[in-house]
């Protein structure tokens, strides 16, 4: 049977760079003893008050349909919280319940996109980041950034495809570098968004971990909040991963349409879901802070890692539960190095290729496991830089 191409054609073909990764599971599998510095997931689980409020609304009857734009709490909470954090006016109309942030962004590329509509995205990008582009019909296009400079976007390589182009989407902090923009870059862009008439979609499901500078979500820009819609998650900031809920904020009349979406795709997120999220929520920065705090640590630790040696440079490190290490000096692909390094040490990173081409000859470490196997992981992953250099 013929399978739509909009399927098949999903992944775009060829290597998606994910073998080094496919390759550390199936020595997982075969009982070797691998050290996984790969997935962006906590090595905490859900906290048990969370679990218990989950325990308690599905056994007080929230188990049936839940209000699919999300429940009237959980949308007051979110509103309040973004208010608080960005001093943009926001009320529940301005947000939709999602099942995570990866549907929250299909979501809001089907607002923002027509079929063959272009949408633009940053290179190094989170690797599903084509493929929901291409889910809805649009045309992916990459935007090159540059190591040198922390990878943040030039105004130049925007503009050349902002003009033709529907959305633009973002991350920050950012999923593979751990760099977080600074208030000069997102200002370039709500500008590039305004003069070339732009969607921007602003994925912040980092928002939380942010160790250097500070989070400037650009809905707060001026003339920008009629003109983002922004991806929230409950996964990274109160590791709540497998639980799927996030959200989408964004202008009134796009959550209505967003809301019709909803009803004509997931149906919702589950009600006992919302309620555990909504309790999640209201444990406030404190709480956060507490599942950010490990990331923080294992930064620190990094650093004085890499301190000690001349081979393994470090892109600044300012957010998320990730490092990206520039391992150039030792001649090799990010991907040639990966596999080397699982082989000879049974360490397994993400090559920079595996989010592009712009982060080339760099590697990405999760921060995902506990402090002092990471810093002996890492030590061992410089010493065999070293090795390789020499
Ligand atoms: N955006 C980024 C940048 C991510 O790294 C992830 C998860 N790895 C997501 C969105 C989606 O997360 P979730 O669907 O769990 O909210």
């Amino acid at each position: 049977m013929h399978q739509s191409t909009r399927i098949t054609g999903l992944t775009g073909g060829g290597s998606d760079g994910w073998d080094v990764f496919l390759k550390a599971r199936r020595m997982i599998a075969d009982g070797i003893a691998v050290t996984e510095l790969t997935i962006g997931e906590h090595d905490i689980r859900t906290a048990a008050p969370i679990l218990q409020k989950m325990h308690a609304a599905a056994m007080s009857g929230h188990t049936g349909y839940a209000a699919v734009p999300g429940t009237d709490t959980l949308r007051d909470t979110v509103a309040a919280r973004v208010q608080a954090r960005t001093g943009v006016p926001t009320t529940r109309n301005n947000v939709v319940i999602t099942p995570g942030g990866q549907a929250a962004l299909f979501a809001a590329h089907m607002a923002a996109c027509d079929p063959g509509d272009t949408a633009l995205y940053i290179d190094p990008y989170y690797a599903t980041y084509p493929g929901t582009l291409r889910g809805v019909g649009a045309i992916p296009q990459a935007i090159k950034t540059h190591a040198a400079e922390a990878f943040q976007p030039r105004a130049e390589e925007l503009r050349a495809h902002s003009r033709n182009a529907s959305s633009l989407l973002i991350n920050t902090p950012n999923n593979p570098t751990g760099v977080v923009y600074s208030d000069a870059t997102l200002s370039m862009i709500a500008e590039t968004c305004q003069s070339d008439d732009l969607w921007l979609i602003s994925d912040e499901v980092y928002d939380t971990q942010v160790w250097e500078g500070r989070h400037l979500s650009p809905r707060a820009l001026p003339g920008m909040a009629e003109r983002t819609l922004v991806v929230g998650s409950m996964s990274k900031s109160h590791a709540m991963t497998g639980s799927r809920c996030g959200w989408i904020v964004g202008p009134e009349a796009v959550i209505a349409n967003l809301i019709t979406l909803a009803t004509h795709t997931t149906y919702g997120v589950p009600g006992y879901i919302q309620d555990a999220s909504d309790f999640a929520l209201k444990q406030g920065a404190a709480f956060e802070a507490e599942i950010a705090a490990p990331f923080q640590r294992r930064r620190a630790l990094a650093k004085q890692v890499i301190a000690r040696q001349n081979t393994v440079g470090l892109v600044p490190a300012q957010g998320a539960m990730y490092l990206m290490l520039d391992i150039r000096a030792t001649g090799m692909t990010g991907e040639a190095f990966a596999y080397d390094l699982l082989e000879t040490h049974h360490i397994a990173v993400m090559p920079g290729e595996s989010f592009g081409t712009s982060a080339a000859g760099h590697i990405r470490v999760a921060m995902t496991i506990e402090d002092r196997a990471f810093e002996q992981a890492l030590s061992k992953l410089c010493t065999h830089a070293e090795k390789r250099a020499a």
